[in-house]
């Protein structure tokens, strides 16, 4: 009998897990992966996928009621239905859980749908099987953290929202961070009355300040009532609703009460402590550029290392992952100038160093910002703000961040992210033609920094 039954068990069938369980097979490693839930993971079934599929139905209303008729259509009072939606995107995800599945088939990856628990670095223990693994490798993700405030109970994470029973009319939603904006912008699209509460004194902490600014702007104007440096104290049920009470003393009556207070790494009960691998303080899988864990035969990646949390970071570590173990070359995980999105109404999208980061580094930068209304809203009569930034190594020239406000920043950041990471300059943006007209051509046409506040 062969001495391993794998080489490569995999705990959590996600997008890391998948990416790397694939690459690994087409490698030649025998391969299984083991899931408790959904295949794909958050981002198929929790996060990414179905949380655009939202976003894009929230974009309707304002479509019909403001934009359409500057353009010559009139559009009957248009009416939204909760199930359709919910019902077409669980189709979807049905869809991709099968695509999943699919992908793995015809890479020869064994899937077994079950809890997995590590019983020593070599086994791994699914249902009553006993599978002995050359290495292990643990991509199970994250959970969304709930509130530990009196009623706290009441209160329902991003994982409830995909799945409500009937579209909340007055919503309160609590935190700063993507969810929290995005949930704010999908509730206010689809028609709710929508309170967000962030305990700090403007959202997004990490974003660059201007587009955080801008966004709130954007958002008040549509109506979202922005609540900051207050805190949720308590929640109850009453006639009518649930009562959350504010520590100034002030309280809300809403239908729902979503908290978006970040999420946490899903180690509990995994066996990870007894197999000797080391955990951080808030209990994430203390990994090295490699995906190693303290135990050798070990690894993890995504989520569950609680690192840069997205989707597409966790892909790539997979296959780092995968290179390492059985490609013949070491391949460390490169977490730099990552981009990401907000996707916020509008969006925000970003890559490299905000403003405020370069600064506080003490490096000496050159900013460059364009704020605008886009040739969409000359007809429209929207005033929504397209907001554009460049940072700008004032020494080397070199493009240090972008950062953009605009219905259409991440697919615009996207492409503007490639030239971030091949070092490109300030000229090479400005020796770049624009396509016109376009919003995105105004970051390879700002001439003139902005004049330095030193
Ligand atoms: P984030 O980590 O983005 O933000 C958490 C927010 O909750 C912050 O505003 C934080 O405030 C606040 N907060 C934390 N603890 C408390 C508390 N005890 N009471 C009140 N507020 C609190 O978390 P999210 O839940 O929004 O998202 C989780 C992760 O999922 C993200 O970090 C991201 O990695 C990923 N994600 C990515 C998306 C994308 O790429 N578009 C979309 C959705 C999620 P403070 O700033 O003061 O610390």
């Amino acid at each position: 009998m062969a001495e391993f039954d794998y080489d490569l068990v995999t705990i959590g069938a996600g997008s890391g897990g998948v990416r790397a369980s694939r690459v690994s097979a087409g490698l030649g490693a025998r391969v299984a992966v083991a899931e408790e839930a959904r295949l794909g993971g958050t981002c198929v079934n929790l996060g990414c996928i179905p949380k655009k599929l939202l976003v894009y139905a929230s974009h309707f209303r304002e479509d019909f009621a403001d934009a359409a008729a500057g353009y010559g259509w009139t559009v009957p009072e248009p009416r939204f239905d909760w199930g359709t939606l919910i019902r077409n995107k669980d189709r979807e995800i049905e869809r991709l859980n099968a695509v999943y599945d699919g992908l793995l088939e015809a890479a020869g990856v064994e899937r077994i749908l079950d809890r997995a628990q590590i019983e020593d670095p070599h086994t791994v223990r699914v249902g009553d099987r006993h599978i002995r693994a050359r290495h292990i490798l643990v991509a199970c993700g994250g959970e969304p953290l709930r509130p530990d405030i009196p009623g706290g109970e009441l209160a329902i994470t991003s994982d409830e929202a995909f799945g409500l029973e009937a579209l909340p009319g007055r919503v309160l939603i609590v935190g700063g961070g993507y969810i929290a904006v995005e949930f704010a912008g999908i509730f206010a699209g689809l028609g709710s009355r929508v309170k967000l509460s962030y305990r700090g004194p403007l959202f997004l902490r990490g974003f660059d300040r201007d587009l955080r600014s801008a966004l709130a702007d954007e958002m008040r104007r549509r109506g979202i009532d922005l609540c900051f440096e207050t805190e949720v104290t308590a929640i109850e049920a009453v006639a009518g609703g649930l009562r959350a009470r504010f520590a100034d003393g002030g309280e809300a009556l809403v239908d729902c009460v979503l908290y978006a207070i970040g999420r946490r790494p899903k180690t509990d009960g995994l066996g990870l402590e007894a197999a000797g691998v080391r955990l951080n303080a808030k209990g994430a899988i203390e990994v090295d550029a490699f995906g190693a864990t303290s135990v050798p035969s070990i690894h993890a990646i995504g989520d569950v290392t609680d690192r840069v949390n997205l989707t597409p970071v966790a892909i790539h570590e997979g296959m780092c992952l995968s290179r390492t173990l059985f490609g013949g070359e070491a391949t460390p995980a490169d977490h730099t100038d990552v981009p990401s999105a907000v996707f916020s109404q509008p969006a925000i999208a970003t890559v490299g160093w905000t403003e405020e980061a370069a600064r506080e580094g003490g490096r000496a930068i050159d900013v460059y910002a364009s704020s605008f209304r886009s040739l969409r809203h000359t007809l429209t009569g929207g005033e929504e703000k397209t907001l554009m930034k460049l940072v700008v190594d004032r020494d080397s020239q070199r493009v240090l961040g972008v950062h953009v406000l605009s219905p259409d920043a991440a697919e615009i950041v996207q492409g503007f992210a490639v030239a971030v990471k091949a070092s490109a300059t300030k000229a090479d943006l400005d020796a770049t033609i624009g396509i016109h007209p376009t919003a995105a051509e105004e970051l390879v046409t700002m001439r003139e920094p902005r004049p330095d506040p030193a």
